[in-house]
């Protein structure tokens, strides 16, 4: 029996068509492929969705946690979800037929599961599920969707620098932009979205790219309503075939004062611990340093301030020292500020190493930090790095004669272990 056939009323998920920005974590999260997606939106199927809420923490926008109590003979299909731009207002049930508890979600639109709301248990996760669904107990609470499709941020273009070598194949920038008077608070690990101009091959313009912030909460440049994103020039698909990033090579060629349109910011779980003497493992590959050079130059402000002892390692995968971006300014890092574990997977006459190798190389390390309740992990990158991470993560806990399984649960119900792959 599925979800559609088992009462006469059902509380469907829906995902707002406003605010999704097409990201496709969703699709690939849900456990029963119960999601899918048209060139317009991505949509729940009810004949297949359990409300297991697997794909809810996940999505950076939120715009997935949505719950409408219909008659189950008249729940959405997925036919009529592809063809909205705004979610269908609520229609009256019979007063017999009300379930009252699924009203009072519908009332907020939301069912009581996210990020933001720590009373789930880890019951009912995917066992696949790596991260936590909330964020550090002492995180500062984040905005989010301040701005949506419906009320764009516009923001202008202060500086556009490439951060790799020149002569190499990527060509990664930090691009820096100022929101002027317009208010755009954010936190470090947070992501924002933008729209390339113009249109797709079906004449719909074109949705909008997720970014991870860059630069710490106060701005790129201290006290200025700024920050900076770090974004790769894609010159080729998945197979290697040539094809030109629409929002990358949009965003890599912008110029000084350009202007560029933004909705966000995102994310209310990959937040920072704030605490001074919180300790970071930060896991990343190339682009998705970004969030890590957010947190380190966080805590490195605050360590001039004396505001900041805890511990910093980082480990960071990229092909060459030439193709890591920020190298220069990341080798400059006073040594008892952080400790850099660098993983070249194609520096000339140098064995492969992925960020995994070095968690296991610096297993006893890793081990002491995990030993203290306010360490938090964070792993950014390519979506294929997650399985490698948790494997190695897996062998450093077994080594030390603790229990993976218990130790990654309690990882996650303290909101100690969090992960952003694409
Ligand atoms: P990349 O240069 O293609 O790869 C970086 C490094 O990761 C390379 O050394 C690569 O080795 C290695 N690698 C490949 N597969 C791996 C695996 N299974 N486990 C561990 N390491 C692996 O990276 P990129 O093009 O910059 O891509 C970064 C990813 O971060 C993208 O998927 C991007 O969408 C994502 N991201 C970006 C942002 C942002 O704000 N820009 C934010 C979050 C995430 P090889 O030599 O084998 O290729």
């Amino acid at each position: 029996m599925t979800a559609a056939t088992a009462t006469p009323v059902m509380k469907q998920h829906l995902i707002d068509p406003e605010i999704c920005i097409r990201c496709n974590t969703c699709e690939e999260t849900c456990p029963i492929d119960a999601i899918t997606h048209d060139a317009n939106n991505y949509v729940v199927d009810p004949e297949i969705c359990n409300s297991c809420m697997a794909c809810v923490p996940p999505c950076p926008t939120g715009a997935i946690d949505n719950w409408l109590q219909v008659l189950t003979s008249e729940a959405y299909s997925k036919d009529e979800q592809f063809s909205w731009d705004v979610l269908p207002e609520a229609k009256e049930l019979p007063a017999e037929l009300i379930d009252t508890d699924v009203a009072a979600e519908t009332e907020t639109g939301r069912a009581p599961v996210s990020g933001e709301d720590d009373t789930e248990s880890l019951e009912g996760v995917p066992s696949t599920e790596a991260g936590a669904r909330i964020p550090p107990w002492s995180a500062v609470h984040p905005y989010v969707n301040l701005y949506t499709h419906k009320n764009v941020a516009t923001a202008t273009v202060v500086g556009n620098y490439r951060v790799t070598d020149e002569d190499t194949e990527s060509d990664i920038h930090h691009i820096v932009l100022d929101f002027g008077t317009l208010p755009f608070p954010v936190l470090e690990g947070q992501s924002i979205a933008i729209f390339p101009p113009g249109t797709d091959a079906n004449g719909r313009a074109y949705h909008a790219r997720q970014y991870s912030i860059a630069s710490p909460r106060d701005g790129e440049r201290p006290k200025y309503n700024n920050l900076s994103i770090t974004v790769k020039r894609v010159t080729t698909d998945y197979d290697g075939n040539p094809v030109n990033g629409v929002c990358s090579n949009y965003l890599c060629d912008l110029q000084k004062n350009d202007t560029v349109k933004v909705i966000g910011p995102f994310g209310n779980t990959f937040l920072m611990p704030n605490l001074a003497h919180a300790n970071i493992i930060m896991i990343c590959t190339g682009t998705g340093s970004a969030p890590m050079r957010a947190m380190t130059e966080r805590c490195r402000r605050l360590t001039k301030n004396r505001e900041y002892n805890g511990k910093l390692m980082l480990f960071f995968g990229a092909r060459t020292e030439r193709e890591l971006p920020y190298f220069g300014p990341l080798m400059n890092l006073p040594k008892d500020f952080i400790d850099i574990n660098l993983a070249l997977s194609r520096a000339p006459e140098q064995p492969k190493r992925y960020v995994q190798d070095l968690i296991r190389e610096r297993a006893a390390d890793v081990l002491n930090l995990l030993d203290d309740a306010e360490t938090y992990i964070y792993v950014c990158g390519l979506k294929g790095m997650e399985v490698g991470v948790i494997e190695a993560l897996q062998e450093v806990v077994s080594s030390g004669g603790k229990h993976w399984p218990d130790v990654h649960a309690q990882l996650k119900a303290q909101g100690r272990l969090h992960f952003e792959t694409y």
